[in-house]
């Protein structure tokens, strides 16, 4: 049981709403739709994809914060999408969510004592006095001092904030922990620190995590393995070295190419390959390809009108792709239709 999680063929479809009412006839907004993918034990899998790809759904699907609508998720062998009341809340306590600015959705009002301790009431019979002591325990754990707990959410910065989120997220000793975007909001010389300090209780606690982003620079120190989310679906995922030096999803080169490399020094031959439009409507995704609208390389017909599978690419063990001209974009036999070099 090397695989902590194990998805399979997750979907999230909301019913499409007409102004304030559901209209069941109308159709569904594929949010997430058929998303498989497996999380190693003590490992990190960063998830990317434009905003409204479904990412934050799937998270928050896995979490059962969002009811599936089809799949299975399990957790240490435990079949959590089939669980219910006391069984749900005790395969939740092991795992926790952090969200971009997770105190901004909590009670300002409240202080930091109260938010901290709050999921450990549910969970933990302990007097209060000690589960004060625990809340106090985890601020320390993530740099933060003791006396935080007697202020409000509003007198500390991004940083501490996050700090703050992620040892709530502590508090209940999880074993997974999915962060949505934990560092978007944050200044990039606080990013590498709340990215430091994840990292630091991943070893210290062997934590599996799911990190969230919405770009693939963020995830790329982090991630053991990437996959990379297109209207609701993976379409390509692999171990993170492989995927950077190797992107062959064509939605993964073109976000690969508008990562800047970061020594001026070195000349950015890459080429940049631009997207056209906007992310279609995951109500009615394109036909074939969901990507064929934006795609420098499609092909006529076939990408317009089979749906390519997510495979395995020959010669490259654990790497999956869904494009129909994978191997000629490796072999480099096919180039982009409008690309800027
Ligand atoms: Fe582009 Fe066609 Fe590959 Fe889809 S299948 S990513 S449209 S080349
Ligand atoms: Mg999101």
């Amino acid at each position: 049981r090397d695989d902590l999680l194990v998805v399979d063929d997750l979907k999230v479809h909301f019913p499409i709403k007409k102004g304030l009412v559901v209209d069941r006839t109308v159709g569904h907004v594929k949010a997430v739709d058929g998303v498989s993918l497996r999380v190693r034990r003590g490992s990190t899998y960063g998830l990317v994809g434009e905003s409204g790809c479904g990412k934050s759904t799937f998270g928050r699907a896995v979490l059962r914060l969002e009811e599936p609508t089809g799949g299975t998720v399990t957790l240490d062998g435990v079949d959590v999408s089939a669980l219910s009341g006391e069984k749900l809340r005790q395969a939740r306590r092991r795992m926790q969510m952090v969200f971009q600015d997770p105190l901004a959705s909590l009670d300002p009002r409240q202080s930091v004592q109260s938010l901290m301790i709050e999921p450990l009431r549910v969970h933990d019979p302990r007097p209060q006095a000690e589960l004060i002591k625990r809340a106090a325990d985890m601020l320390e754990l993530v740099g933060m001092p003791r006396s935080a707990l007697a202020k409000y959410p509003h007198e500390f910065s991004g940083g501490q904030r996050q700090r703050i989120g992620i040892a709530r997220a502590m508090i209940l000793n999880p074993d997974l922990v999915i962060a949505d975007e934990p560092v978007s909001a944050l200044d990039v010389s606080v990013q590498a620190q709340v990215i430091n300090l994840l990292e630091r209780l991943q070893k210290e606690f062997g934590l599996t995590y799911v990190v969230i982003a919405h770009d693939l620079a963020v995830v790329r120190h982090i991630s053991d393995r990437v996959g990379v989310m297109y209207l609701g679906r993976l379409v390509e995922e692999a171990d993170a070295d492989e995927l950077y030096q190797t992107p062959l999803h064509p939605y993964t080169i073109a976000l690969m190419s508008a990562i800047p490399i970061p020594d001026p020094e070195v000349e950015d031959r890459r080429e940049r390959i631009l997207l056209r439009g906007d992310l279609p409507s995951p109500a009615n995704p394109p036909s074939g390809c969901r990507f064929h609208t934006r795609c420098p390389y499609r092909q006529p017909t076939l990408c317009d009108t089979e749906v390519p599978e997510l495979r395995v690419i020959e010669g490259h063990p654990g790497h999956r792709v869904s494009c129909h001209w994978a191997e000629s974009i490796l072999a480099g036999r096919v180039e982009p239709a409008d690309s800027l070099v």
